[in-house]
This record gives C-alpha cells, sequence and structure tokens, in this order.
C-alpha cells in the first residue's frame, strides 16, 4: 500500500511528538543520541528538527567535543516558548503552580481555604488567582497550553468528579465549571498524577512496573505497568481506599462503613486521636490549635511517636496493620517491582512500614521468596502534585503542540 498525503502527514506528526517527548524525558541531547534513541535516519531527524525549530518549541547550541571535525549540535526544549498550569486541590489549600515548557516551576502561590472547600468558594480563588500568577509572570494566555488539576478522588474522562472524600465532593462537573474562565484547555485528573513527578526526579522509574501508595488525606494507589499508567475503565481504578475493612467501622465518605480510608487517612486519624483523648499516657496530643487540618494536627502524633510514646507507637502499629495487609493484597494481585510510599503519614513512617511489609510478605504475599521489590519513599516532596499535574497536562497537549 501507498503511503498518501495524510499518512505523511501523521507519520510527520508522530516524529514531532517522538523528539519532543525524548527531550522532556532527557532534557539535552545531540542529533546522533536523538537518531539513537528514536530509531530514526539522520536527515528524517533533521528535517524534524528544522520543523520544531521553526514553530520555536526547540533551541540548538553548540556542544563540546574533543573530536576534531564539526562539532555536534545540543537540541533542547524552548523553556519559555509555551507553560503549564498545575493546581491542586486539597481540603485546606489551593497550590498553583506555573511551569516552563522544559517541566521547570517558574512560579508558585498557596491559598488557604480554611474550612470552606465548597465548589464556590474554590471556583472564585482559581478564576482570580491563575490570571493573577500568569500576570504576575508576564506571561500570555495564547502561551499556555492548559491547566490541569488534581485532586483526591475518583475523576471521570470527561472531567467530573465522582467522588472526593476529603473534599465531600460528588458528581461535580469541574470541568465544566472552571473551562469558561480560562481561554486555555482545563483537564482534571486524581492525584494519581502524583506518581509522574517521581519521573521527572528518576528517569529509571520509568522502565520499572510501579505500585504507588499513598497515604494522607486520602488512601489511593497507583499502578504503572509496562510503561502506562494503568487508569480503569471509569476512573475508579486503584481506590484502595474504599476497600472495606471493618463492616461496621465508622462511615466513610462514599457512603460505606468501614473502608480503609475511614479508619487510616489523616482525617479518620485526626478524629480518632481527638476522640481517644482517655487513653493517652501523656499530654503530647495537647491540642495546641483546634482548626488545625489533619496534615499538621498529626505533626504531634509523628513528634510522640520518635518520642516512644505508648500511644503514638499504638496508633503507628494500628495503621501498619492495616496498611500493610492491604499492600500485601496489591503485590499479589500486580506484582511490583518498585513500590513507593507517599502522602504526609506514609512518608513520615516509610521506614516502619518497610519494615513491616517485608515481613508480612514472607506471609501473605503468593511466592514472596521469588519476588525482587524495591520499597522506597517518594521523593518529589511538597510540589509533587502540581508537578505530575503539569507533566500529564503537557503529555496530553503534544499532539496539539505538534500540528
Ligand atoms: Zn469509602
Amino acid at each position: 500500500m501507498k503511503n498518501g498525503p495524510i499518512d505523511s502527514k501523521n507519520v510527520g506528526q508522530r516524529n514531532e511528538k517522538l523528539i519532543l517527548s525524548m527531550l522532556f524525558e532527557h532534557k539535552k541531547l545531540s542529533q546522533s543520541q536523538l537518531c539513537r534513541l528514536a530509531g530514526i535516519g539522520s536527515s528524517t531527524a533533521s528535517t524534524i528538527v528544522a520543523r520544531l525549530r521553526e514553530k520555536g518549541l526547540i533551541t540548538e547550541t553548540p556542544g563540546q567535543s574533543k573530536a576534531r571535525g564539526p562539532k555536534p549540535v545540543i537540541l533542547r526544549l524552548n523553556p519559555d516558548c509555551r507553560y503549564t498550569v498545575g493546581v491542586e486541590i486539597n481540603p485546606s489549600h489551593l497550590f498553583i503552580g506555573v511551569f516552563n515548557f522544559d517541566g521547570h516551576l517558574k512560579d508558585k502561590i498557596s491559598i488557604s481555604l480554611g474550612y470552606d472547600h465548597s465548589l464556590e468558594n474554590v471556583l472564585d480563588l482559581l478564576s482570580v488567582n491563575v490570571p493573577g500568577l500568569l500576570n504576575r509572570n508576564k506571561i500570555e494566555n495564547a502561551k499556555v497550553i492548559g491547566a490541569g488539576i488534581t485532586l483526591s478522588g475518583s475523576i471521570s474522562p470527561d472531567g467530573c468528579v465522582s467522588l472526593s472524600s476529603p473534599l465531600g465532593w460528588k458528581e461535580v462537573h469541574l470541568k465544566e465549571h472552571l473551562q469558561p474562565f480560562f481561554d486555555f484547555p482545563v483537564s482534571v485528573y486524581s492525584n494519581r498524577v502524583r506518581l509522574l513527578s517521581e519521573f521527572a526526579i528518576s528517569a529509571n522509574l520509568a522502565s520499572k512496573n510501579i505500585l504507588y501508595l499513598n497515604l494522607a488525606d486520602g488512601v489511593g494507589s497507583t499502578v504503572y505497568m509496562d510503561g502506562n499508567l494503568v487508569s480503569g475503565s471509569t476512573g475508579r481504578y486503584g481506590e484502595i481506599g474504599h476497600i472495606v475493612v471493618e463492616p461496621d467501622g465508622p462511615v466513610c465518605g462514599c457512603g460505606q462503613k468501614g473502608c480503609l480510608e475511614a479508619l487510616i487517612s489523616g482525617p479518620a486519624l485526626t478524629n480518632k486521636i481527638r476522640n481517644e483523648s482517655d487513653k493517652m499516657s501523656s499530654a503530647c496530643f495537647a491540642e495546641t490549635d483546634s482548626s488545625n487540618m489533619p496534615e499538621e494536627f498529626l505533626k504531634q502524633w509523628f513528634l510522640a511517636a520518635d518520642n516512644g510514646d505508648s500511644y503514638a507507637l499504638a496508633l503507628r502499629d494500628y495503621v501498619a496493620g492495616h496498611f500493610v495487609r492491604a499492600t500485601c493484597m496489591l503485590i499479589n494481585c500486580y506484582d511490583p517491582e518498585v513500590i513507593i510510599l507517599a502522602g504526609y503519614v506514609g512518608l513520615h513512617f516509610h521506614e516502619h512500614f518497610t519494615e513491616c511489609i517485608r515481613e508480612a510478605m514472607q506471609k501473605n504475599v503468593y511466592e514472596s521468596s521469588l519476588r525482587n521489590i524495591r520499597i522506597i519513599p517518594a521523593r518529589a516532596g511538597e510540589d509533587a502534585l502540581i508537578a505530575g499535574v503539569s507533566i500529564a497536562t503537557r503529555q496530553r497537549l503534544l499532539d496539539w503542540l505538534a500540528q
């Protein structure tokens, strides 16, 4: 079959996307490295590179070489040709970041929500503060390729929040509500995108099969297999927080009783500690401010556990028991080679949880001796969500860029 003009155009666009993706991953490449990695010939590469340069998406600078002859040309993404906006909505704050085309965080702001995480308040704040951040950095709307919004919850492919227990949102058409405020495309993602920011720090992770476990305001998992984030058919993938582990336990935000999230999420543990003040052996949980959100409030628990307080350690072991049982089930299901522990609770106790997982695997994981699993803490830090959603936004929009 002969290739018609449409096929050629498609091939060209595919190659432009391929080269941009490689530069996102490797930051800088000579043309010969690019040809090797992409498996394309040098004349094809030259044509594509010229097109991307004309669009202003990449830059070329002379490289260093000890060999005689012409110096290699180094290709990089043009950092200021386009921008992405990443937004994290959590129960206490909005975090908004603007990222260069090469993925660097250019500027960010955080805005306290107090206890008002209603949709109306979030829309009001985003409609003012996203343009405010862009203006502060003198970025025109035309240069913004998109805004990605992320939150803890189940998100349908059309940007509807089916359920976010931490925010108390059900069937909220977030994309539909937000899009009219902006001239650039808005996308909504669950906070599974956080894993993408780990790849930006450790590129070799992208070739592994990964189970990412988050234990913070929500309890969730992300599975990355064979080079893809697994998303399921309705966006409700990885919802380990809604596995029922105590059928008569407390009511969860989803309406069920005794979900893992209703027992060991940050908000659930905050309530538990506040209700059990009579069981404490010391005054280390003295409430300093009753309006403290879970992440702030639980710092007292972390400190008390580090100091050997018996109540704090018993609570840590209670969380570990539930968390480790769920983890062993997931290991049996997904056979990961790397487990990443994340979230403010998961990270604080990652060494203890790692030990407990290793111990429990011997009893609860099928053929555990034949598995070789590395368990590591998440490294992307406090900007993990805005960086991750910015990467997801950029990936989705590569099609548009290559036109
Ligand atoms: Zn639930």
